[in-house]
């Protein structure tokens, strides 16, 4: 039977769930603050994980980030109770890493449903995990493998700041000494099934720390000059990898690279990506630049004149993590993107869930009618793939599909096709 983690300080709440749980049979574990959580997480390594986001001391964002760090944690799914929901809150946690959330109050359906979903939902992703892990080339295993040892320990909120310190200074490192690796997740037509194109996700390997989250560590990049040189290594890498791809054969495929604002605003970014293109003698069509409502919002005019001269010249625009943000709509007319992407949090569950099924729904009518192309990310199961395709939703990405893969094993694919999940034919 399943482990199941409660981190949750007021008592009410955390006894009427452990007992809700231990009626179904599952092991509880329990937790009464974050610190203690943390430490019961390490040791028991439960299945499960659910933890109030308003805790004194540690709160569960604090919790979740720590968790993130340590290689044997990070893949532990992570549910979150709220207060608010709001989007923001929801989206922070999510942003981390978290897997799901649940509103306060809930009933006691809403919490069974989320974590048997959650469980069911573990066994598949990490079926995946394990299909990407055993695809994954040798020198990358090596590194993995390594990761086991040498965990920092430590009172996590007490090193927070230091530790980001260390985790900069490694970046840093990583990126001269050839730490990282983009790979590259697949994009579907929802209709036909063919691949469209894919999106190129950094990842680390840390030698000590084993697989570092971007989540984690591109916002800390953000807050220093690191995230340009970072930004500039990701467009080259996927100039690069189109290249090989169209050198040897295998077709145009789209690429998307994530931008960040600093990226954006710099004066120079534009003309050298366009050199770039041009050196390599890439169309830009085969070129989607992904940006979030955040990174537009803080200097709206400049932005958008820096949209228009990529859409002018041919490039694709997407706005990610639609609806997350500051989510106005009016943003949609103002710049005139070409691609839509469907937030994970909304995507979730969609079948089941009300709200989200409601507001997926509104998104994908709302772009239609602006001529955009609708994409749904984070598509885990074949209830949210068919709710997405009735709803007319034009492609997906999620691990019902594929996780972002290897640049080798990638390339592989699109020798010889990726296999379809089962069910959906
Ligand atoms: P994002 O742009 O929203 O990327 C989608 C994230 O969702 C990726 O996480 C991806 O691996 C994950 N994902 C895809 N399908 C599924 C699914 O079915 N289920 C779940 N649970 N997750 C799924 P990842 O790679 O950890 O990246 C996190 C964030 O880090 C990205 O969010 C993006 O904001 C940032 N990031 C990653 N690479 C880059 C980069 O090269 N440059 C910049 N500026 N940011 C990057
Ligand atoms: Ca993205
Ligand atoms: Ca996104």
């Amino acid at each position: 039977m399943a482990t199941i983690l409660v981190i949750e300080d007021e008592f009410p709440i955390r006894e009427l769930i452990c007992e809700l749980l231990k009626i179904e049979d599952y092991d509880v574990i329990e937790a009464e603050n974050g610190r203690q959580g943390l430490a019961r997480a390490k040791e028991a390594l439960p299945d499960l994980i659910i933890c109030d986001v308003m805790m004194p001391d540690l709160d569960g964002y604090q919790v979740l980030t720590e968790l993130q760090r340590q290689a044997e944690t990070v893949t532990i799914p992570f549910i979150f109770l709220t207060a608010k929901g709001t989007t923001q809150d929801i989206r922070q946690g999510m942003k981390l890493g978290a897997d799901d959330y649940l509103i306060k109050p809930f009933n006691s359906d809403d919490l069974l449903d989320a974590v048997a979903t959650r469980l069911r939902k573990r066994q598949t992703a990490s079926a995946a995990w394990q299909k990407a892990r055993a695809e994954t080339p040798q020198d990358l295993e090596i590194l993995l493998g390594r990761s086991a040892e040498a965990q920092p320990q430590g009172r996590a909120s007490e090193l927070l700041s230091e530790a980001d310190q260390h985790l900069l200074a490694d970046l840093e490192t990583a990126l001269a000494e050839n730490q990282l690796t983009l790979y590259y997740q697949p994009q579907f037509n929802l209709k036909t099934l063919k691949l469209t194109g894919c999106e190129a996700l950094l990842r680390w390997f840390h030698p000590q720390r084993g697989a570092v989250s971007p989540g984690l560590f591109i916002p800390l990049a953000e807050k220093s000059d690191l995230i340009l040189s970072l930004g500039e290594w990701v467009v080259e890498q996927a100039l690069t990898q189109w290249r090989r791809w169209r050198d040897s054969g295998l077709g145009e495929v789209r690429i998307a690279v994530n931008l960040s604002a600093r990226q954006l605003r710099q004066p120079q970014f534009i003309p050298w990506l366009l050199r770039a293109l041009e050196a390599e003698a890439i169309p830009p069509q085969a070129v989607e630049v992904e940006l979030t409502e955040t990174t537009l919002v803080e200097n709206v005019s400049q932005s958008s004149e820096q949209l228009q001269a990529l859409k002018r010249r041919g490039i694709w625009i997407a706005i990610d993590d639609f609806g997350t943000g500051y989510s106005s709509l009016s943003y949609l007319q103002q710049f005139s993107f070409d691609v839509l992407k469907i937030d994970r949090c909304f995507v979730q569950n969609v079948a089941q869930n009300n709200t989200n099924m409601i507001l997926t729904q509104a998104m994908i009518d709302m772009a239609h009618h602006l001529n955009i192309r609708v994409l749904a990310e984070g598509v885990e199961t074949l209830e949210e793939f068919q709710f997405l395709k009735q709803g007319g939703c034009d492609e997906l990405q999620g691990y019902l599909f594929s996780p972002a893969l290897a640049p080798e094993v990638f390339t592989e694919k699109l020798q010889n096709g990726f296999s379809l999940p089962q069910g959906i034919v």
